[in-house]
């Protein structure tokens, strides 16, 4: 099998050569363009990119002036992208090509992979196409094409389906690996297809595909989602005191939301008569309670199903720390998922 993956690699980079899209990044190898647009494409589409792309390197166009930007600055650029977390570490790793590289984008994985932000995939994708290293770029393109050229039924979404697929992709890089690493990328967004949609009869190594061969295309790769959200029942309580100023207490410093500040909450639904007993228990004296609404907040492995209550309380306990609606806005940061209660 490892013979004959080997004769992927030289009709790829050649259909790659031939054929590749000419996108905005793929103007030069530069590698401060090649990592922005690496880092802007996670999770987002090409077409979105591309507009955001000129904006950003219009106002940023060096490394340097990235690292320095002002952050409101860096997210107005960002927005539209999603997960901001994405651009705040392209500034620090910014920083540290600034202050520890002397300005000069680092050359090998081994060094860019350390960089914030940069995983696996990101440092192999800028070495191969900027530098030429020979390292696997394995994204989700590429173990499409992987398990149908070999008619491989490993589940893709398994780390060690990843991991077996960066070994394999390692034994084969030609001495073009930028080419080949995009190569490979690109047939999987634009001729191996997702779904039951693969161009078999444009692929430039249906030779080579066991897929095509036993009619496999439709059934390949196998994506099992293994990560089953636990569902938890919660009852959240907005404790007002006659004063105006709500309950709030901070969770264990272990677990979900570890040591944030939260709402008081049940892992379980109660009914009016619970809540009240619930409320003397924490020295409370509840006058009235109003349902608010059913909200849901999804966590990676969890999902909070939430009855919220509003319940006016005659006194205050020490227990719990009772801010004003500026405390909440200015003093503790209330997680999105009790922010969303209130
Ligand atoms: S022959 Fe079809 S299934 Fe096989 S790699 Fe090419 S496009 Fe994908």
């Amino acid at each position: 099998m490892q013979e004959n993956l080997q004769t992927i690699a030289q009709p790829l980079v050649r259909w790659y050569q031939d054929n590749k899209r000419m996108l905005p990044w793929r103007q030069d190898k530069d590698p401060y363009h090649v990592w922005v647009s690496e880092i802007m494409l996670q999770q987002t589409r090409i077409e979105a990119v591309c507009e955001h792309y000129y904006a950003f390197m219009q106002a940023l166009p060096a490394v340097s002036e990235l690292a320095a930007v002002e952050e409101e600055k860096l997210l107005k650029l960002w927005e539209g992208l999603g997960y901001y977390s994405r651009a705040r570490n392209l500034k620090k790793a910014a920083q540290v090509i600034m202050e520890e590289y002397g300005g000069i984008f680092p050359r090998t994985y081994a060094q860019l992979v350390k960089l914030p932000g940069i995983g696996q995939y990101t440092a192999g994708a800028i070495a191969s196409i900027c530098f030429n290293e020979r390292v696997p770029a394995v994204d989700g393109n590429v173990l499409r094409v992987l398990a149908r050229v070999r008619a491989d039924d490993k589940n893709v979404l398994l780390p060690e389906t990843k991991k077996s697929a960066e070994a394999l992709i390692a034994a084969i890089i030609p001495e073009e690996a930028g080419d080949f690493n995009e190569g490979i990328m690109e047939l999987g967004e634009t001729i191996c297809l997702p779904n039951a949609l693969p161009l078999c009869n444009k692929c430039p190594i249906q030779g080579q595909c066991k897929a095509y061969a036993e009619s496999l295309t439709a059934e390949l790769p196998v994506r099992i989602k293994t990560t089953t959200r636990k569902k938890v029942q919660k009852t959240v309580l907005i404790f007002e005191s006659e004063s105006g100023e709500i309950a709030i207490e901070k969770r264990e410093s272990k677990g979900l939301l570890a040591g944030l500040y939260a709402l008081p909450n049940t892992d379980s639904f109660l009914s009016e008569a619970q809540i009240k007993a619930f409320s003397r228990e924490q020295g409370l004296k509840a006058k009235d309670i109003t349902f608010c609404k059913d909200t849901k907040h999804l966590f990676t492995h969890i999902e909070w199903n939430m009855k919220v209550y509003r319940v006016k309380v005659a006194d205050k306990n020490t227990h719990y720390t009772w801010c004003t609606a500026e405390d909440l806005r200015d003093t503790y940061a209330l997680p999105t998922a009790f922010s969303k209660c209130l």
